[in-house]
């Protein structure tokens, strides 16, 4: 059972340059006092809120890193919103959660040809560490209980489900294929039943 978190701050942030009006939320009581935020965008224009769940990828979202899809994914993401209404919640669990500089080992070892997974698992690490019950703290605390939720990844869907989200739909992402993040795609469709036709 997850403790309850509490709304810590709610800050008003214009994004992408200016086309996106957001508003960045902060709490409080998470574990290890890990700092997940969650971003609004365009909240009045929905009843039932489309929310993404996002882990963290620095390499990924803030340099556009080609090794995987992330940095696509947070952009369509930001951008359905403003059209749709609704959340984003940042989740702090690099590397699927064993950190930057694992991260940085799990590649060096993808690229002598191991997949995502295999190279987790070669560190002693879970394959997939992260957590989304995190993400059921932070609707909690934002009073959604019903949500439609963007994503190809149906464990996702099993967790907020389980903490007690009503995820009355599963909305597709896109599919961000480049010459370089072939096999990792690959990989997710794979070993983890993301829907992504490659
Ligand atoms: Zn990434």
């Amino acid at each position: 059972m997850n403790k309850d978190v509490s709304l810590h701050t709610i800050v008003p942030i214009s994004i992408l340059g200016g086309d996106v009006d957001a508003h960045f939320f902060g709490f409080n009581g998470f574990a290890r006092d890990q700092e997940h935020f969650a971003v609004g965008i365009g909240r009045d224009q929905c009843d039932v809120p489309l929310v993404r769940v996002h882990s963290e990828c620095i390499t990924g979202d803030v340099f556009g890193s080609q090794r995987c899809d992330c940095g696509p994914q947070l952009q369509e993401a930001l951008r359905t919103l403003k059209e749709v209404g609704g959340y984003l919640i940042y989740l702090r669990q690099e590397g699927r959660g064993i950190g930057l500089y694992s991260k940085f080992e799990a590649y060096l070892l993808q690229d002598s040809g191991l997949d995502t997974y295999e190279a987790n698992l070669r560190l002693n690490h879970l394959a997939d560490s992260r957590s989304f019950d995190p993400a059921v703290q932070i609707l909690r605390a934002l009073g959604v209980d019903q949500c439609r939720l963007l994503t190809n990844n149906p464990e996702k869907v099993a967790q907020l489900r389980a903490g007690g989200i009503d995820v009355i739909e599963q909305v597709p992402t896109g599919v961000f294929l480049t010459n370089h993040n072939r096999n990792y795609l690959q990989a997710k469709a794979v070993k983890s039943a993301h829907s992504i036709k490659l």
